[in-house]
């Protein structure tokens, strides 16, 4: 198949904003964690399956995550993609202890501004963080700012917590106040949700990640994290992990239970769940190339919501990108799926 150009000829860029790496460092820790038994069912079934097998796709996305360079520029080429903005994969340094987790954080950090700033015209950064230690969090959030990051990544929940714990608070006002948006990317679904997944193999991306996800986020909404941070920008991948095909019900529903008082945690918000996902929430089509979804959500959310991905190296089909270039959008809304959104919510 033909390389799609890259450079702007058909109208615009391809800016591709939920892509994937790994350090050395982290990928050796998720196997020192795997070959020890580590207690995490969804880490066990995820990277004790890709740190380890030999089969092609496991390799393929190996390398793929690892390789800061050459060859994902020539996969980026040949796809079309004219950056990509890049974050620590899944589950993030989230699985290991503090100590370990904030410097492999800190190391992983610094390696992707460094290949950053040797690609600039390529490459872009998000922060990674230990959300163990949310104080931390603030304070590298800071730093993977002035290194030049432009989002924060959040690799879902932290050892089985979801970060609707004000205790993890820190996090969103940091990020709130340097204006970084932050990217919460799935992971596998926490140890309370994952079993009736586990037994049919539906824990991973196919819908496991997509249901804790959607969780997560439903969480931070219900428990008041926009009202408390309103300005606080959060992207959501995987056509917006199904929030936004529920939202009548989350609105209707969320009513219902607040006005009858069924639930004490649930107190009043100054929004409906459907007005926050389309003031504060940002969703990409990572791993959904899909017009049907992508004009659900143009509909629902805006045309000022929706941004392409790719989700490399897990998902890395060139054909999908000529498939949304084929998108049945006016030209200046195609143009703000692939671009112009990304540049207004990234500050690029
Ligand atoms: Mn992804």
């Amino acid at each position: 198949m033909q390389a799609l150009a890259t450079g702007g000829q058909q109208g615009y860029l391809r800016i591709a904003t939920e892509e994937a790496f790994i350090t050395p460092q982290v990928l050796d820790g998720y196997r020192r964690l795997v070959a020890q038994g580590y207690d995490d069912p969804g880490f066990e079934s995820l990277w004790g399956f890709y740190s380890t097998s030999d089969a092609d796709r496991p390799t393929f996305i190996r390398d793929g995550l690892l390789d800061m360079g050459a060859q994902r520029i020539a996969h980026m080429d040949a796809a079309g993609i004219d950056r990509a903005i890049i974050a620590l994969t899944a589950p993030g340094t989230h699985v290991f202890d503090r100590d370990e987790a904030v410097a492999l954080t800190i190391d992983a950090n610094d390696q992707l501004a460094q290949a950053c700033l040797a690609h600039p015209d390529r490459f872009v950064g998000m922060t990674a963080i230990a959300p163990q230690d949310p104080a931390f969090c603030a304070r590298e959030i800071e730093r993977g700012a002035a290194m030049g990051m432009k989002a924060v990544i959040l690799n879902g929940h932290v050892r089985d917590e979801y970060t609707d714990d004000p205790k993890f608070w820190p996090i969103f006002e940091a990020a709130e106040a340097l204006d970084q948006p932050i990217y919460l990317h799935p992971q596998g679904p926490s140890r309370h949700l994952i079993q009736p997944f586990l037994e049919r193999g539906l824990d991973g991306a196919i819908f496991g990640f997509g249901v804790d996800t959607g969780l997560h986020l439903l969480r931070l909404i219900v428990m008041g994290v926009f009202d408390r941070f309103p300005k606080l920008k959060l992207v959501v991948g995987h056509g917006g992990e199904a929030l936004p095909y529920w939202a009548f019900r989350l609105d209707y529903m969320h009513a219902a239970g607040i006005r009858s008082q069924r639930y004490p945690i649930l107190q009043p918000l100054k929004l409906t769940i459907s007005e926050y996902l389309r003031r504060n929430i940002y969703v990409t089509f990572s791993g959904m190339p899909w017009e049907p979804a992508v004009k659900f959500c143009r509909d629902t959310l805006g045309a000022d919501r929706i941004m392409y991905a790719m989700d490399y190296p897990y998902q890395y089909q060139p054909q999908e990108v000529a498939a949304m270039d084929a998108l049945a959008l006016e030209p200046a809304e195609k143009k703000a799926f692939f671009q112009g959104n990304a540049e207004h919510v990234f500050n690029l």
